[in-house]
């Protein structure tokens, strides 16, 4: 389901007053009629019919069976790693999501839960990397910060040919645009954080599985554990999944022009953005998405970090800032904000030079944020012709 319609639709209408907006059940608990006989809710951890109206939506959205909402992102990633065991190894894209990586190799590497690391844009790659411990495959695509695609369908075969799980981070392309669901994997995460919440005012997680039975799995931890979303969180979730389709269409727009602006420019190196002919895997984005996302990456000529912060100060309506997929438009330096923690050779070989750029691209008029990248990509040609930078990296 991806359609804005049946999104509409599966939003119910409250059964007790018939509210068209979802009420707000703000409480801990409630009242029953004798022990253990209520009306399917006894205590608000384990559940909270604003939460479970968000937890049905989103499985809806994502054509899974079950739903989980959790206090961020990473309560929901967190989830997923515990249906493992000591032993158990991961199989995860190496430009994984930072937060991710430091939940894996930080939390469980102690628990005993080992993780490789793999370029998963070339399948063979993945073939190749798993072992007989491997129990769970842990895909971003596309990837942050530079737009990496991997084949969903064709990793998701050989999971199930190897018996372990896929899982799919969906942060960035969400379910208007990819269903990995049904394209094979088992489990889609989200950073409701970022599009789905769609208006940078809230932190929020989600987990959708493929299976009831692997959905009851990660909704025991969600309770056992107890990182779950309130209902008032829940609520903005909802109100920004309503117009997802909409907003993601103007995204999509707005960021295929920029990226091909960007092409176009003097001052620029290379372009990241998985809609461009250029996009090592434009192929299999096309095939496996309706679009291609809000996200654009890219570098400059002179590629110093000197450059890239001069670029990233001098926009008027893309903000400096972390995060992504609010309506206003974002500028990040991955090597001094998101990535500053990993040696500079590292990050380099990963892909993450110098002068990279990140845009998230906001729902402002297109041209309007054009000609304030052209205003601050001309100040780079300047400083460059009058030599106002040296060659100093990020150090
Ligand atoms: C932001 C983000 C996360 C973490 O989500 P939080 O809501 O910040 O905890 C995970 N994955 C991706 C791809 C993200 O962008």
């Amino acid at each position: 389901m991806s359609n804005a319609t049946t999104l509409i639709h599966s939003i119910p209408v409250d059964p007790l007053t018939g509210a068209v907006s979802v009420p707000i059940y703000q409480t801990s608990t409630f009242v029953q009629e004798a022990p253990g006989v209520n009306r399917g809710y006894d205590y608000a951890r384990s559940g909270n019919p604003t939460r479970a109206t968000l937890e049905n939506l989103v499985a809806t959205l994502e054509n899974g069976k079950i739903g989980a909402a959790f206090g961020s992102g990473l309560a929901a990633i967190d989830a997923v790693v515990k249906l493992l065991q000591s032993g158990d190894e991961i199989l995860a894209v190496d430009d994984i999501y930072g937060g991710a990586f430091r939940l894996f190799t930080q939390v469980y590497e102690k628990f005993g839960i080992k993780v490789n690391y793999v370029d998963c844009t070339n399948v063979n790659n993945v073939l190749d990397a798993i072992t007989p411990a491997t129990k769970l495959i842990w895909l971003e695509t596309p990837t942050n910060p530079t737009l990496k695609i991997s084949d969903i369908r064709a990793i998701a075969n050989l999971a199930k040919a190897h018996s372990c799980w896929l899982c799919v981070d969906n942060t960035f392309a969400t379910p208007a645009l990819q269903q990995p669901l049904s394209l094979g994997a088992d489990i889609v995460i989200h950073s409701a954080t970022k599009y789905l919440g769609g208006h940078s005012d809230l932190i929020a997680g989600l987990v959708v599985t493929k299976e009831k039975e692997l959905g009851e799995k990660i909704r025991f931890y969600q309770n056992a554990t107890g990182a779950i979303l309130g209902p008032f969180d829940s609520w903005l979730v909802i109100r920004g999944i309503e117009t997802l389709h909409l907003r993601i269409k103007q995204h999509c727009q707005s960021a295929q022009q920029i990226a091909e602006f960007l092409e176009t420019h003097p001052a620029v190196d290379k372009v990241y953005y998985p809609g461009l002919s250029s996009h090592h895997n434009h192929k299999i984005a096309k095939a496996q998405s309706k679009g291609f996302g809000g996200i654009v990456t890219f570098s400059l000529k002179n590629d110093t970090a000197q450059a890239a912060i001069q670029l990233a100060t001098s926009t008027q309506y893309f903000k400096l800032a972390e995060s992504l997929g609010g309506i206003k438009s974002l500028i990040s330096h991955p090597a001094t904000m998101t990535h500053k923690t990993i040696p500079e050779q590292k990050r380099i070989a990963a892909g993450v030079s110098n002068s990279l750029l990140r845009l998230s691209v906001g729902l402002e008029v297109a041209e309007d944020l054009i000609a304030d990248l052209k205003q601050a990509l001309d100040g780079i040609l300047l400083s460059t012709q009058n030599k106002n930078f040296d060659t100093l990296t990020c150090a």
